[in-house]
């Protein structure tokens, strides 16, 4: 099953240096989520064939105007392509009359606006695949990240038993929850024998905006991936903990002390336009980083 991170926008407040700005589409087993919408989103994954359509779920960081201000457009465009399906916007308190009031018609599709307590870390969302938690971030207004954790799978059957046993297709969904297989000799083959273990549920964490907190290391611990802002280097310490921001060096203490798999820096200032000093910053800390790169699928 697919577990694919697209970053739409890695920059922070303004587009520089063809960055823009933050937005992310998580494509798990083809349930695509949107993860913030800054100015441009609807025009991003036009532009890297994301199928906007298939968006059903929205999260919404804080009410910074970098990660929401491309919203009204993308619903409005919804309208116009005759979207039918219910929208779901999740977000701390205060954007819904901040939408509505862009629209004096109705669009023709449901939005449910879901207000959370960035404070808390609980579950947001779960369909069959995946639970969405919050992560309570701190930063200058209300603001949480989130995590995506994928549902464990059921056993894989084993192929070549299925053709030793002349298992029918009718047992296979029982076997797989359990069940033991019954010969028409009348052997009982364990379930055991029958399948292998799914592989280990993937996960991947997004959290921007914030200032340096540990606290937020449980919530994050051995992740698959982590998208963490890395919006000044270390040399602008005193201003990344005045305006609540993260440095490179503080994003990677964070995922070294998580024990995550790996580190994508992002939201970065407009004052960089070579990015390499915040890579090679983070690597001294933690050697599995990355920098967020847009358009270009990250397989967890
Ligand atoms: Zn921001
Ligand atoms: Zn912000």
């Amino acid at each position: 099953m697919k577990f694919e991170l697209t970053i739409l926008g890695s920059n922070s407040a303004s587009p520089a240096f063809g960055r823009h700005l933050s937005s992310q589409v998580l494509n798990i087993g083809q349930n695509f989520f949107l993860i913030d919408c800054g100015d441009g989103t609807q025009n991003r994954m036009m532009n890297f064939k994301v199928k906007a359509t298939k968006i059903n779920q929205i999260f919404i960081s804080h009410l910074h105007g970098d990660h929401f201000f491309g919203l009204v457009g993308l619903l409005m465009s919804y309208g116009l392509n005759n979207r039918k399906e219910p929208l779901h916007i999740y977000s701390p308190p205060g954007l819904k009359p901040i939408v509505e009031i862009q629209f004096n018609h109705e669009l023709g599709y449901p939005i449910f606006f879901h207000e959370t307590n960035p404070e808390k870390h609980v579950l947001l969302f779960e369909n069959t695949s995946v639970k969405v938690f919050s992560i309570p971030l701190v930063h200058r207004v209300p603001c949480h990240g989130f995590l995506f954790v994928e549902k464990r799978r059921p056993p894989n059957m084993i192929k070549e038993k299925i053709l030793e046993y002349q298992i029918p297709f009718n047992k296979i969904k029982d076997i797989k929850k359990g069940a033991n297989f019954i010969t028409k000799d009348q052997r009982v083959i364990l379930h055991k024998e029958l399948t292998k273990p799914a592989s280990e549920p993937r996960s991947f964490a997004y959290c921007s905006d914030t200032e340096f907190s540990k606290e937020i290391i449980p919530f994050i611990s051995g992740v698959d991936l982590l998208y963490h802002e890395a919006t000044f280097m270390h040399d602008l310490l005193e201003m990344a903990s005045k305006t609540k921001h993260t440095t490179a060096k503080q994003a990677a203490i964070i995922a070294k002390e998580a024990a995550v798999k790996k580190l994508v820096l992002g939201h970065f200032s407009s004052r960089y336009s070579d990015l390499t000093p915040l890579l090679s910053e983070a690597r001294t800390v933690f050697e599995n980083t990355i920098l967020a790169t847009e358009g270009i699928p990250i397989v967890i």
